[in-house]
């Protein structure tokens, strides 16, 4: 089998992934970011906003890679502008055609070895050390050997092949929902939020206090027409859809939620679609999902182009190249994230990355548990909760993390994954710089935390 030689490897292209690899290679480490999809940058692509950048009270709770992906979208004219739907949470919206040009470009700029199309099939361990990752791709198997392995593949496969133990999945309910992210280009604004704006009823607005800040609905209403952009949040069980998904013209879904994506192309990015899965992780079932959720697309498009103005003349203009998984596997690290860590927003010394964004569980059906941070704050994410136990040389990032089921469907977002990566990444080179094993957890917490201010990332403060 072929062998190469990395300080880091990286597994899994997401928005954890690609900001791991980034801040690995920045601060000296030989890198390599493996893929399995023909594309880097995961959810990132599928034009959805980024949350948990900004809290509800639009303080910025992340920094550092995710202000130099931005600005590279800025200057090629993709970056919109941060918004606030007066639901919970503010976001950061932009166009994820130009993102896909700016994701490459800061990832290839900083000398990343990017592995597209490549499967990290097995693991080669000794004792509590992962020595290699074997991949495999069109030229057969290759062994990938590192100092430090980060697990940024969504589903903990890399933590799962060296024999790291997995969270139960709590009793209650199934894991979140899968879906499908759609375009749809054409979209007449103004229309739009007039409809929106007579209709508060229809909306889900001032989910918490921050947010409302002592307004009616009305008057929510009229901030989002005032606002200026399709940031909207059409409610499951409010009386324009419930009556529709009674009457089986539209699937049954608790939203329907538009944001923008291009201005030029006048297209809003729509999250509606969803099947249950009782295991996300199999092809199989995913598989099959997909002709759900293609027909799901297909009922709501023309369910917006027969119902709501502003969308008579508008048409699909992007599928997500996948399906969308929120939630599968969690580590067992040194630290479980709980759901009181992010409801009372606490701060930690050992905090390496920030989350703000709600307790956000997408249910079957209808149902959605949205649970705001005590007002409107951020709550600290430590280095604990991406160490899994019994792997000395591996670090995770994103959506698999070490967290309670409440406080994963708050720190998965965008935002808290790239800042999680840009902590793993960041953590993995001072420890491949600092000592012949590579031990991360003999690097100092001070001085993790004291690199990452250093580059942008947010680790005090915000409320
Ligand atoms: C439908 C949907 C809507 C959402 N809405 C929002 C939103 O509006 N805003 C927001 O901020 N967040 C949203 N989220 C959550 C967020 O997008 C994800 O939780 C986050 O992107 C996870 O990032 P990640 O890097 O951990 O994993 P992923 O983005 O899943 O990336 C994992 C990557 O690893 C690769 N991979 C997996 N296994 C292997 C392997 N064995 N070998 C090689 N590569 C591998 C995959 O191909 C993938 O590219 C949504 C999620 C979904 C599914």
């Amino acid at each position: 089998m072929d062998t190469r030689k990395y300080d880091v490897v990286v597994v899994g292209g997401g928005s954890a992934g690609i900001a791991a690899a980034v801040a690995a290679a920045r601060n000296g480490a030989k890198t390599c970011l493996v893929e399995a999809g023909p594309m880097i940058g995961g959810e990132l692509l599928t034009g959805m906003t980024i949350d948990g950048a900004l809290n509800a009270r639009g303080e910025w709770v992340v920094g550092g890679v995710v202000n130099d992906l931005l600005k590279e979208c800025r200057e090629m004219g993709g970056f919109i502008e941060r918004l606030n739907d007066f639901r919970l949470i503010q976001y950061v919206a932009y166009d994820p055609e130009i993102l896909k040009i700016a994701i490459a470009q800061v990832v290839y700029d900083c000398g990343v070895d990017v592995l597209l199309y490549t499967f990290a099939d097995d693991v080669v361990k000794s004792g509590d050390r992962i020595e290699g990752v074997v991949v495999r791709n069109k030229n057969g198997r290759t062994l990938l050997s590192a100092k430090i392995f980060i697990d940024c593949s969504g589903d903990a496969d890399l933590c799962l092949m060296g024999g790291a133990q997995m969270l139960p999945h709590d009793d209650d309910g199934p894991p979140q929902p899968v879906s499908m992210m759609f375009r749809m280009a054409g979209v007449e604004n103004q229309p739009l939020l007039s409809f929106v704006r007579d209709h508060p009823e229809y909306l889900a607005v001032g989910e918490s206090e921050t947010i409302r800040a002592g307004r009616t609905d009305a008057q929510l209403a009229q901030a989002i027409y005032d606002q200026g952009q399709p940031c909207i949040f059409l409610k499951g069980d409010g009386p324009f859809l419930a009556p529709a998904i009674e009457r089986g013209e539209l699937h049954r879904t608790a939203l329907i939620m538009m944001q923008p994506t291009s201005a030029a192309r006048k297209e809003v990015c729509i999250n509606t679609t969803r099947v249950s899965l009782s295991d996300p992780t199999r092809p199989e079932a995913l598989s099959a999902a997909l002709r759900s959720l293609v027909g799901q697309v297909r009922q709501c498009a023309s369910f917006l182009q027969k119902n709501v103005p502003g969308f008579e003349n508008a048409s699909l203009s992007g599928l997500a190249p996948r399906v969308g998984i929120r939630e599968t596997r969690r580590i067992v690290g040194d630290y479980v994230l709980t759901r009181d860590d992010v409801f009372e927003a606490r701060k930690r010394d050992d905090g390496v990355a920030k989350g703000c964004h709600h307790i956000d569980i997408h249910q079957d059906g209808t149902g959605q548990i949205r649970i705001p941070v005590r007002d409107g704050g951020s709550y600290d994410i430590p280095i604990g909760s991406l160490l899994p136990k019994g792997l000395a040389n591996v670090a995770v990032a994103g959506r698999c993390l070490s967290a309670d089921r409440a406080a994963h469907g708050s720190a998965r977002v965008m935002g808290g994954c790239m800042a999680m990566g840009q902590a793993a990444g960041t953590l993995a080179a001072l420890a491949v710089n600092q000592n012949h094993r590579a031990e991360m957890r003999a690097v100092g917490i001070m001085r993790l935390r004291g690199v990452l201010r250093d580059q942008g990332a947010v680790l005090d403060g915000v409320a």
